[in-house]
């Protein structure tokens, strides 16, 4: 988990992250807000960059003193590194990929930490309905969404489908097992904001006053940041922003298929799939999830992308602690919000409707 990365754009589908507020060079493109109250003010700030769970991860770190900053930073990193070790399936040794290649039907003790990972992670699968579906790598598999990708035969899909589905999984305390040859635990759609979470608070621990965590493209802030502002790219061009959302302590993710889909033969597929179908999701655009917790956030942007638009925004309605933007690919990009976004959501030239998370109204708004 090492390497220096290039510094700029550097959005997986869609935000353009401003890693700012505190006098820190804006080193990567996009819309900044420098906040007064922090520019001006004697903290001292660390940025270190690294590579972890196929992704790159920026860490900024703003504390009393640079050695605290630091160790800070450092602390983070390492607590990326442990989930790795314990998350990541793109390595063999990690605890997870030994739960996935275990005999089917044998109990596998669990660390305390992988367990609550994965009873965190089935209760959005349950929470969404099924659409938030960790236990589907044996379709990332006949995918092959992690390489080339290529499209399985009816055969093949069937065969997969049969053996997808974290119902699968038997959870007991202090065990797992799995119940169904071929099914594995597939990390790619909770395990950055399990890291997110996780390396907060380990730099919060060691004294940070101010974090910001960009893990491929979710960014959290945590303590006393000034807010900033990231861009919401257009999800067939991510260069250009379509909107700014202002940015407080909390968790911003995108799930969109504008830079992770692939092609084969011509036809476009996705990374994210339906987990009814076993199909890649439809490419309908981006959805921008903003919630406190990292792993809410991270889980719900790919069960949101997997809705859709109409089912997500029904699902929405009623959890106000949920924020989010869809933003449907058209030839006029159509954005939709939640009402908890109003005041901090800036739009050029196009318009926005809103959606108030108890009765439905629209107001629209244009920049
Ligand atoms: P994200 O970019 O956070 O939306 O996560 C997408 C990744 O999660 C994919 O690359 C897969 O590894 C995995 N994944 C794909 N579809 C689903 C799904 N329906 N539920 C949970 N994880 C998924
Ligand atoms: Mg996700």
């Amino acid at each position: 988990m090492t390497g220096v990365l290039e510094t700029g754009r550097r959005r997986l589908v869609g935000i353009v992250s401003t890693l700012a507020g505190f006098g820190l060079a804006a080193a990567s493109a996009g819309s900044f807000l420098a906040s007064p109250a922090i520019a001006e003010s004697t903290l001292a700030t660390v940025e270190r960059r690294a590579w972890a769970m196929g992704t790159r991860l920026v860490v900024t770190v703003a504390a009393d003193r640079r050695a605290i900053a630091l160790g800070a930073s450092e602390a983070a990193i390492r607590a990326v590194a442990e989930v790795e070790a314990r998350l990541s399936t793109w390595t063999h040794d990690s605890e997870l990929s030994r739960l996935n290649g275990a005999v089917p039907a044998t109990a596998v003790a669990l660390s305390p930490e992988l367990e609550a990972d994965l009873f965190e992670a089935v209760h959005w699968w349950r929470e969404t309905g099924g659409a938030f579906d960790p236990g589907v790598a044996s379709l990332v598999d006949v995918w092959n969404l992690r390489g080339r990708g290529r499209v399985p035969t009816a055969t093949e899909l069937e065969t997969s489908l049969s053996a997808s589905g974290i119902r699968f999984l038997v959870l007991e305390p202090g065990t797992a097992r799995i119940e169904r040859a071929g099914f594995g635990i597939d990390e790619g759609g909770f395990g950055k904001g399990v890291a997110l979470r996780s390396a907060a608070a380990a730099a919060l621990e060691s004294g940070a006053g101010c974090v910001v965590l960009d893990f491929g493209g979710q960014i959290s802030m945590d303590g006393s940041c000034a807010p900033a502002w990231i861009d919401i790219a257009d999800p067939s061009d991510r260069h250009r922003g379509l909107a700014r959302l202002k940015m407080g302590a909390e968790s911003v993710a995108t799930s969109g298929n504008s830079e992770r889909g692939l092609s084969v033969e011509g036809v476009r597929y996705g990374h994210i799939l339906d987990p009814r179908s076993g199909r890649p999701a439809a490419d309908w655009g981006t959805v921008t999830v903003v919630a406190k917790d990292p792993v809410a956030a991270d889980c719900l942007s790919t069960a949101l992308l997997v809705m859709g638009p109409r089912e997500g925004i029904e699902w929405l309605r009623g959890r106000p602690e949920i924020d989010a933007v869809f933003v449907e690919r058209s030839e006029e990009e159509k954005i939709t919000a939640t009402a908890g976004l109003e005041s901090r959501l800036e739009v050029s030239g196009e318009r926005v409707e809103l959606l108030p998370p108890a009765q439905p109204r629209t107001a629209a708004f244009s920049h």
